[in-house]
């Protein structure tokens, strides 16, 4: 259950005549403070500036926001302190990996990592406190989940790591701890603040929302106002095995997934691609290669198999090769990552039966890919020595109160 659910409101911002309940102030879009000031007295453009102090000046202090009055900047302090969600700790990997953990205003903890990257340094940010999708091979699936973070929280992991790396983080990928689709309102809310025009403008080219595959939420996402890349987390090619290792695919088949990415595609024409956790003796033999080759070209396709669509597609006067009009999906290879390691202590439960391939039978695979016409990459593990590469997000230090 998500025990924040129950969280009382902040107290109000009292001011003139009116009042308003804002809690945490990174939560809102310029419209909103907009409208919080002014029922609160204030003139509303002091929501804008409000906004800009926080997003595009990225204060970590009120007093900081010069361009609001002295007299607003000494109660927002009092009222609204900027630190209900701060920067617990981090560690740095061997490879320049860092992972950061933050506390939230409920003392709960949640990771971000920051990798890296040729174009500058890219995060990857947490959505949830835990995960409630419970993936047998994710630590955080085996965790357990504790609550959604807010569109504040979210968007704070990306500030406080500028803040510390004191650079501008050049991607995000929400592909830390929880599913975004589940927290969807406040995911959406969060990345509209974070490529918003009056705040850090960061482009929505460079944002990949990472989901285990909820077609009603990835229609959703097509329809907003920007168009952020999306990976599916796809790891078995038929629904079969899918559902022995996610307990969502039991209720998302593949046809389902796949006709909403199509949809996504075509909406939005950016770039979607097919996470596949490569797990030795269950996912990577020959034939899976070539299987997960065809969906990523083919993906479930409807039209191919539907006679009625193909007579009035011909009908129309069209050409065989405009049926498809999208190159095959981008699939990225990812080695699994233990996780029952020093850094687990969940005592090794279903996760021990998993294992990394062979890096032979890793290139094997990536040939057969490659020769099949598909694009694919391969994911070299960052930060294994610190628990932060993909899937070791979790209980770390203690962890939880
Ligand atoms: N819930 C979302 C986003 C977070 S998971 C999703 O599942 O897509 C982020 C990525 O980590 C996913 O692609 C997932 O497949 C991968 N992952 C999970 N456990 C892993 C492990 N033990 N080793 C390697 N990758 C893992
Ligand atoms: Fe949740 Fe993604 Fe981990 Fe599955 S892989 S448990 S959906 S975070």
């Amino acid at each position: 259950m998500d025990k924040r659910l129950n969280e009382k409101k902040a107290p109000a911002l009292a001011r003139g005549n009116g009042s308003a309940h804002i809690g945490n102030t990174y939560d809102y879009l310029p419209e909103e403070l907009k409208r919080i000031f002014a029922e609160a007295g204030e003139p509303a453009y002091r929501g804008l500036q409000v906004f800009e102090a926080l997003h595009k000046q990225a204060v970590s202090s009120w007093q900081e926001a010069t361009s609001i009055s002295k007299s607003l900047r000494d109660s927002l302090t009092e009222e609204y302190p900027l630190d209900s969600f701060k920067l617990k700790g981090s560690l740095k990997g061997s490879d320049g990996t860092i992972k950061l953990i933050f506390e939230t205003k409920t003392k709960d903890l949640v990771e971000g990592v920051i990798i890296p990257a040729k174009y500058g340094p890219a995060l990857c940010m947490s959505t949830q406190i835990g995960c409630p999708v419970g993936c047998s091979f994710c630590k955080t699936g085996q965790m357990g989940f504790s609550g959604n973070l807010s569109a504040g929280e979210i968007v704070l992991q990306f500030i406080l790591a500028e803040r510390y790396l004191k650079k501008p983080i050049e991607s995000v990928i929400l592909m830390g701890m929880g599913e975004p689709m589940l927290n969807f309102e406040n995911v959406t809310k969060a990345l509209e603040i974070l490529t918003h025009t009056n705040g850090r403008q960061l482009s929505s080219r460079r944002i990949t929302v990472s989901t285990v595959g909820f077609p009603r939420e990835i229609r959703n996402l097509a329809t907003r106002k920007h168009r952020y890349n999306i990976a599916f987390s796809l790891q078995f090619t038929s629904d079969e095995t899918r559902k022995k290792y996610i307990p969502v695919a039991r209720k998302q088949p593949l046809q389902a997934i796949f006709d909403a990415l199509e949809d996504y595609y075509s909406i939005t024409s950016a770039d979607v691609t097919l996470e596949y956790v490569l797990f030795e003796g269950i996912n990577c033999s020959n034939h899976d290669a070539r299987a997960l080759s065809y969906l990523a070209r083919w993906g479930f396709s409807r039209k191919i198999n539907d006679p009625d669509y193909l007579v009035d597609f011909f009908s129309s006067g069209k050409h065989m090769q405009q049926l498809f009009t999208r190159e095959s999906f981008k699939i990225n290879l990812i080695p699994y990552n233990p996780i029952n390691t020093d850094y687990d202590d969940i005592g090794g439960r279903a996760a021990s039966a998993f294992k990394s391939p062979s890096d032979d039978r890793i290139l094997d695979f990536l040939n057969i890919i490659k020769r099949c016409g598909a694009r694919v990459t391969l994911r070299k593990p960052r930060g294994r020595d610190i628990g932060a590469a993909c899937g070791m997000l979790g209980r770390i230090d203690g962890n939880r109160k």
